[in-house]
């Protein structure tokens, strides 16, 4: 679904992604940890193209989105085929985004009629099932600012499922709630794994990279030092910056 290779990423004189190669299956649960600064939002940025890259590939479901020729020439796929191939993603963002002027169910359905000129009775009973699912069937006429972080984090995920997309990137979706409404959205989340949904997920939350997370990967300093199992990632680190990052948030 996903294939990036040797992607590096420049803010100017600053290296912030050092040739990150990572390939995501379908139906994989990838987990992004490491710790902060080390380039995990940068890279999940570049994939959907909210940062352009300074060399290095991004291939998805097949569609090139960037290449670099043999010359090291960037090339990046022309506009409109480039916003079809971001499209295939969802993102949910630490802070969650939502329209205030819009209730929940407005929210939902924005995206899909202002973008894909999909009709309202079309998008309203996908829109009405998403937010069941995520367990906000009756906050549907609320506007967000009458809702707690843990629901709006779960609009912000109905919002980006009612696009209908191939794969999902969650940018430490939980790290701006308080505690005892992380497990809520970690439960709208474990369930889009259920239901094998492509996602990488950059995360704090090391009980979900564990028990959700196919593929762990860790990084440090714009780099992948090391990428495994969880049971290889959390049991058996094979490098001690990875046993020293878990010692202090494990
Ligand atoms: P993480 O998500 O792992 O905490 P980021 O990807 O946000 O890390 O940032 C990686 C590095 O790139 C950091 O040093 C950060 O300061 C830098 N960085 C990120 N975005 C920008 C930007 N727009 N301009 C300059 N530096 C940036
Ligand atoms: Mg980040």
């Amino acid at each position: 679904m996903i294939q990036a290779t040797n992607i590096h990423k420049r803010f100017k004189q600053f290296e912030a992604l050092k040739g990150i190669s990572l390939e995501v299956a379908k139906g994989e649960v990838v987990a992004i940890i490491g710790p902060s600064g080390s380039g995990k939002s940068t890279f999940l940025r570049c994939l959907n193209r909210l940062e352009m890259i300074d060399e290095g590939s991004i291939v998805i479901e097949g569609e090139e989105l960037v290449t670099t020729n043999a010359e090291g020439k960037i090339q990046y796929a022309n506009e409109p085929e480039a916003r079809l191939i971001c499209r295939k993603m969802g993102m949910v963002f630490q802070q969650f985004n939502l329209f205030p002027h819009l209730t929940v169910l407005q929210n939902v359905v924005e995206a899909p009629m202002t973008v894909k000129g999909v009709k309202y009775p079309e998008i309203l009973p996908v829109a009405q099932e998403l937010l069941r699912k995520v367990g906000l069937e009756d906050k549907m006429n609320n506007y967000p600012s009458r809702l707690s972080g843990g629901q709006k984090q779960r609009v912000a995920i109905a919002r980006a499922l009612a696009m209908k997309p191939d794969i999902m990137l969650f940018d430490e979706p939980t790290s701006a709630l308080d505690p005892e409404l992380t497990g809520e959205v970690l439960k709208a989340m474990r369930q889009l794994a259920e239901e094998h949904m492509t996602m990488i997920v950059v995360t704090h939350e090391m009980g979900f990279a564990r028990e959700v997370a196919n593929r762990v990967i860790f990084m440090d300093k714009g780099e992948i030092l090391e990428e495994g199992t969880p049971e290889e990632i959390f049991e058996k680190p094979s490098q001690q910056r990875t046993q020293s990052f878990l010692n202090v948030v494990a």
